[in-house]
């Protein structure tokens, strides 16, 4: 029988079991920090080359891999295959686009020390913290955490990795396809748990953590760091993010009804990105709604594996159902659509629309298929709309002009700003990150590489020299007095 602090991941479009474990304890967290302190200076000294060599090495093994990988993906979280398999493609290609960035944001460079008559030489490299935590979400269970790993495994930190407690088979699979690679033992420990394995971490002797998840556990670590200025934090949290409708030519109408659907309910809600809030146009907008509500209704929701393919799956958890109804449920909005439990027991949910025009909503995350409709009268109403919340991770703007795109540009307090285009629509090779509760301005992706190593400047050459300085006359003799 399994013991309290043992894990369960259970499939959760079908409640079965697909993987269970223990949870580390605080002394096998203690004695896994210990081995990733032995092992990374070893993994830094061996250069630059040898490890972007096992970088690639992981690649390769996630690409021979690519088809069990997006399997289990879908298995654990409940997301369509077919979006599986675009997380794997993100992970394989994360590879290349770091190893750009840390040549890029965090390489050496080498320059005459132009003050220096005695030809020295500056130098600016970077070095790695040493030993860092992730700690990842569960619904891109690999893609995520992997957006932390390659980069400061590049820069030659040793890691601690803890996967979300509902994705756990997906971080044991890919801390295996680290092993395969050839990664040296202790480089990237892999310790399983929940919150509370999780503070543990945030309590040991790392360097730092670098973190995705959700905004409350964001701020419980910010607080556990408090104390320890000198370590590194880097927080990727969610967003209750704005899509405005403006002026839109009744001529895009199709496509603007599936850039809402996408952006409001793609893998079930359960994006930091996706939009929470449709701010439109009062009175202008209707055929809009009207196509947005046939386009939701017709969604297929099914299973990983169905076929024909579902636009979305199920969320992560019946608790997590569960608590989206619940929260769905305290918004007394106007139900356009209601946010319901498609399956009994299960937890698959139809997209839910209500209008809160004029009402108090509470600013928080509702981590689901659920969208809130605000109605506006003028564009400057609409970006005050868009600002009115403690997050800022995306927004978007659909129709206009690019002038009226520049106000919205301007306006937006938020990371990623989007102009006809989803609001869940992010490069995988710009930097990522957000401001207010969305993150504390150490954006992810391509920016990743900044907080994966600290720069050390350096004025260097082969013989000692100085320039007298005044006032330090040459002493007349050395010696005895
Ligand atoms: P979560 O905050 O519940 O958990 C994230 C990780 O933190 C998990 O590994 C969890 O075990 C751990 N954890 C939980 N409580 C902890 C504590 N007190 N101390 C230390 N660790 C703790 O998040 P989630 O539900 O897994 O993921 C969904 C959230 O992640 C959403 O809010 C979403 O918006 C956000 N997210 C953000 C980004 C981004 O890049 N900004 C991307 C994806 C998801």
């Amino acid at each position: 029988m399994p013991g309290s602090d043992s894990l369960r991941s259970i499939r959760p479009y079908d409640g079965t079991l697909l993987w269970q474990g223990a949870a580390a304890s605080e002394a096998e967290v203690a004695a896994a920090v210990a081995r990733a302190r032995a092992a990374q200076p070893g993994w830094f000294s061996a250069g630059l080359e040898a490890r972007l060599a096992v970088v690639r090495a992981f690649k390769a093994a996630v690409e021979a891999e690519a088809d069990s990988f997006a399997r289990l993906i879908a298995e654990e979280t409940g997301k369509p295959l077919w979006e599986a398999k675009t997380e794997v493609g993100s992970v394989a290609a994360k590879v290349e686009i770091s190893v750009q960035a840390h040549a890029e944001r965090t390489g050496s460079r080498e320059a005459p020390f132009k003050a220096d008559p005695a030809g020295a030489t500056q130098a600016l490299r970077h070095k790695p913290h040493g030993v860092l935590a992730v700690l990842g979400p569960y619904n891109f269970p690999a893609h995520l955490p992997n957006g932390h790993i390659v980069p400061a495994l590049i820069a030659g930190n040793a890691l601690l990795f803890k996967p979300s407690e509902l994705t756990p088979a997906v971080g044991a699979f890919m801390a295996g396809l680290w092993a395969k690679a050839g990664l040296p033992q202790g480089v990237l420990e892999l310790v399983q748990g929940a919150g509370h394995t999780g503070r543990a971490l945030a309590a040991a002797e790392t360097d730092g953590l670098l973190f995705t998840g959700s905004a409350p556990t964001g701020a419980a670590l910010a607080r556990q760091f408090a104390e320890t200025p000198h370590r590194m934090l880097a927080l990727e949290m969610g967003g209750n993010n704005p899509l405005v409708v403006w002026d839109l030519d009744e001529a895009h109408l199709e496509a603007a009804a599936l850039i809402v659907a996408q952006s409001a309910f793609l893998s079930a809600g359960q994006r930091c990105t996706c939009a929470r809030r449709l701010i439109v146009q009062d009175g202008a907008h209707d055929k809009l709604l009207d196509a947005v509500l046939a386009l939701a209704d017709g969604l297929l929701i099914d299973q990983p594996f169905a076929d024909p393919q579902p636009f979305m799956g199920c969320v992560v958890s019946n608790q997590a159902a569960d608590g989206l109804l619940a929260r769905a449920g305290a918004i007394h909005g106007k139900t356009i659509r209601p946010l319901l439990r498609l399956r009994e027991g299960l937890p698959f949910l139809t997209p839910g629309i209500v209008d809160v025009t004029g009402l108090s909503v509470p600013d928080e995350e509702l981590f689901g298929p659920f969208l809130q409709l605000v109605r506006v009268s003028s564009f400057d109403e609409a970006i005050a709309a868009a600002n009115a919340t403690r997050f800022g991770l995306s927004a978007a703007l659909l129709g206009g002009d690019r002038a009226l795109y520049e106000r919205f540009w301007m306006g937006s307090r938020a990371g990623v700003v989007n102009w006809n285009r989803p609001t869940n629509g992010a490069a995988s090779n710009a930097p990522f990150g957000g401001v207010g509760l969305s993150g504390n301005h150490r954006p992810s992706a391509y920016y990743a590489a900044d907080y994966c190593a600290w720069p050390v400047a350096s004025v260097e050459a082969d013989v000692p020299f100085i320039a007298r300085p005044p006032g330090a006359a040459a002493p007349k003799t050395i010696g005895v007095r």
